[in-house]
């Protein structure tokens, strides 16, 4: 990106955040036992009136780097902890999921702030869940007592895209997670790459050694349903389940989730 459109990324992005023009979609992760939804995470989206839509993966970096990112944070906290209050009041009671940067973590104060968002909503903490991917400049393990004092408070730590860039078994020993997401390479490739089922089955196991629950991202078919499965993920997430979608379909789509499930294993039946 040249200067010119950075800088003007950059003003668009600070005007969408003053006008609460960005909005979030969500992505169901269900289980992989039995298809009940367990957690939702949030997928921000900005469409601008001059740049079209503009992906996360281009401003969120811009963001970072600007000093917006702890702005465009807690916009998707409080987001996420009203949109919870809804779906509750809607008789769903499940985890909302929040990408979060690793340098909105740097304050030491943020797990408190978090807490008093929480309360103020009447959201116990422990249906939140902040995802973290480690970024090459950013080490988790610096993070740690930022990290340590969010699952104190019963927040849950979800590692992202685990297996890419410079995650390493490490720090899922020593990091307070509760979560690895498998990242969606592995599966893209699970069905023909013996190696790639036997990451996800390592990671798994892993993840279970260490009391931790495994998701596998990006499942976009039955077999590879059936795969992630068989290789002992615990969640699923991915576009065959749903894409991310409206915070006011969640309801039907469960519904309709409810019904395809059962089927989704009978053609697993047929396929094996
Ligand atoms: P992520 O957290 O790993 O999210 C998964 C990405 O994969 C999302 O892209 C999602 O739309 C996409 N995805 C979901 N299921 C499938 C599938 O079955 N197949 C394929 N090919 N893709 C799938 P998205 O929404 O463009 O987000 C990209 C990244 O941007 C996210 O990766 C996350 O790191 C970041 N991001 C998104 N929203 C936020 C946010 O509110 N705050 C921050 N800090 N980062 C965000
Ligand atoms: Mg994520
Ligand atoms: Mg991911
Ligand atoms: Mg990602």
């Amino acid at each position: 990106m040249s200067r010119r459109a950075e800088a003007r990324l950059l003003s668009n992005l600070e005007q969408a955040l003053a006008d609460q023009k960005l909005y979030m979609l969500y992505q169901p992760k269900v289980s992989l036992r039995d298809g009940t939804l367990t957690r939702v995470e949030a997928l921000v989206r900005w469409e601008d009136s001059e740049l079209g839509s503009v992906e996360p993966s281009r401003f969120i970096p811009v963001a970072e780097q600007h000093g917006l990112i702890d702005d465009l944070t807690l916009w998707g906290l409080r987001t996420i902890l009203r949109q919870w209050v809804d779906w509750r009041d809607d008789g769903i009671d499940t985890c909302v999921a929040l990408n979060i940067s690793a340098l909105s973590l740097e304050h030491l104060d943020f797990p408190d702030l978090v807490e008093r968002m929480c309360r103020a909503l009447d959201v116990p903490t422990d249906r939140l869940v902040l995802e973290l991917t480690e970024g090459a400049t950013q080490p988790l393990i610096k993070l740690m007592d930022t990290l340590t004092r969010f699952r104190i408070k019963g927040i849950g730590l979800a590692i992202d895209d685990f297996g890419t860039g410079y995650s390493s078994l490490m720090q899922l020993r020593q990091l307070p997670f509760t979560e690895v997401k498998i990242d969606q390479s592995f599966v893209r490739d699970a069905a023909r790459s013996r190696d790639c089922r036997l990451i996800i089955q390592s990671v798994a196991d892993l993840a279970h050694g260490l009391g931790l629950i495994a998701t596998a991202e990006g499942v976009e078919t039955i077999d590879q349903l059936r795969l992630v499965r068989e290789l002992g993920c615990d969640l699923v997430q991915g576009f065959l389940i749903s894409p991310p979608m409206e915070a006011s379909s969640l309801q039907g789509w469960r519904q309709r989730f409810r019904k395809a499930w059962p089927r989704m294993l009978e053609e697993e039946k047929l396929a094996l």
